[in-house]
């Protein structure tokens, strides 16, 4: 009898769980109301923002909130609190959350070339929340799971200090099927086309898109592109899709969009850290830290680490919460499951300090480590290091080493190093890339003109309206 009773549970589950989707017309598994679809999404908004930040040009913004706004009206889910943003990143990624928060990144906004292309994007994301991709696929894998995998380099006892484990940016991470791809494809193309856009702009994307992932080669795979199927194949079935008739807009707005991203900061922005042979710089809060050379390192937005190349020991650096060194050194220390050892006040690059070792246990693993706090110019500077116990006496010099490397940045050539930016120069007549690069020198190559302009290498600027340059200097070391 319980078999049974177990099995027409599950029976009923199924019913009141498998929903008709408005946008697609197909059954599906939805464990998940709406209302919790909007509270899940909202929640990762706030961190979001937190983890990218957003690009600080409100002109901008309101562009793309209302590009957005205007196409999801016309949606098979016009009531969600549609929200659009521009985040503050480099790499070329849109994405999008359940309920309906969509992110574009400045990195995908100046390598698109016109109005169509954005909302062809815009479109695409639009139709991953029409269809609930998301929110059916949180449904399968539980709630519960996510996160997982996400900043594992941290033991489960520390990371909720390294800032790096939070369960809304698992959403971001979540890879969407094939079927889901295509079906979020058409979407797009509908809600495109019902705003008059030209749909062989959405080809264009694909085209754009394919360049970058073959530059970024084994390099920082865009997750755009990690997560969604080979462009070529996707660009084709649009295509098809297009030349089958019924699909027709003449709206692009070139001029209008390039305007918009004139100016916009291009590639890494320095003045948020760069690293120069172990040596990391941050202009705008102006410190340095030395790092060991051969450690992998990378620069995020609430924390800076080092993995060593066996991966067995981290440093990481973060601002800490607390008005003072001291403060912050006492509740990191009494936290729970960590064992302190003599925690002391010191001075590190001539900076009022307080640090000391301590160990944990996480799991099967008796952790051991450094960890100092730092006050310079108003902020509160944690520096992390650890490893196993069985470790410590391995990494121990290097570790000390590193978290008293912090220092006041005084190099003038650091602190003034600025960023590149996108320009548009107007061209009157064809132009060869080549060409285009001698009349306007640029810090990056001519690769990177012709992809963002969307030509082939060597090719030839049309020349009949602005095309993009890139301004700045070279990193001044
Ligand atoms: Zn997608």
């Amino acid at each position: 009898m319980p078999m049974r009773s177990a099995v027409s549970l599950g029976l009923l589950l199924l019913c009141v769980a498998c929903a008709t989707n408005p946008a697609t017309g197909q059954r599906q598994l939805m464990l998940m109301s709406e209302a919790q679809e909007v509270a899940l999404g909202r929640e990762a908004d706030g961190e979001i923002g937190g983890a990218y930040g957003l690009v600080a040009d409100p002109e901008l913004q309101a562009y793309v909130a209302r590009l957005g706004a205007t196409l999801a009206a016309s949606s098979e889910r016009p009531g969600l609190p549609w929200t659009f943003r521009v985040v503050d990143d480099a790499a070329v990624n849109a994405f999008a959350l359940p309920g309906g928060f969509i992110y574009v990144t400045r990195g995908l906004l100046t390598h698109l070339d016109s109005e169509a292309e954005l909302v062809s994007v815009l479109g695409h994301e639009i139709g991953h929340v029409t269809a609930r991709h998301s929110a059916a696929m949180v449904s399968r894998q539980q709630l519960a799971t996510l996160g997982l995998g996400i900043g594992m380099v941290l033991s489960p006892d520390l990371q909720r200090f390294g800032g790096a484990a939070q369960a809304g940016l698992g959403l971001l991470f979540l890879k969407h099927g094939r079927d889901a791809e295509r079906e979020a494809d058409d979407l797009g193309l509908r809600y495109l086309v019902r705003q008059g856009y030209d749909p062989r702009e959405a080809v264009e994307v694909f085209a754009v898109l394919e360049a970058v992932s073959r530059r970024a080669g084994g390099g920082r795979m865009p997750n755009w592109l990690a997560t969604h199927p080979p462009p070529e194949d996707r660009a084709q079935r649009l295509s098809a899709a297009i030349a089958s008739g019924g699909l027709s807009g003449d709206r692009v707005a070139r001029r209008e969009y390039l305007a918009r991203i004139d100016g916009l900061v291009f590639g890494e922005n320095p003045r948020e850290g760069f690293f120069v042979d172990g040596v990391f710089h941050h202009p705008d809060m102006r410190f340095r830290m030395a790092w060991p050379s051969d450690w992998k390192t990378d620069n995020q937005r609430q924390a800076v680490t080092a993995v060593s190349p066996a991966q067995d020991a981290v440093l990481v650096l973060t601002l800490a919460p607390g008005a003072s060194a001291e403060q912050a050194a006492r509740e990191f220390f009494a936290q729970q499951g960590l064992r302190p050892g003599a925690v002391r006040r010191e001075r590190i690059g001539g900076l009022a300090a307080f640090g000391g070792r301590f160990e944990a246990t996480s799991g099967q693993t008796i952790l051991a480590g450094v960890a100092v706090f730092v006050e310079h110019e108003g902020r509160v500077f944690r520096l992390l290091g650890y490893t196993s116990r069985a470790r410590w006496t391995a990494y121990e010099a290097i570790l000390e080493r590193g978290v008293r490397s912090f220092a006041p940045e005084t190099d003038r050539r650091a602190l003034d190093v600025q960023p590149h930016r996108l320009r548009l120069v107007d061209l009157r007549g064809a132009t060869s890339v080549a060409e285009f690069v001698r009349r306007h020198p640029t810090p990056v190559g001519a690769d990177v003109i012709a992809l963002i302009n969307g030509v082939p290498e060597g090719g030839t600027l049309r020349g009949d309206g602005p095309a993009k340059t890139v301004t700045g200097a070279r990193l001044p070391y």
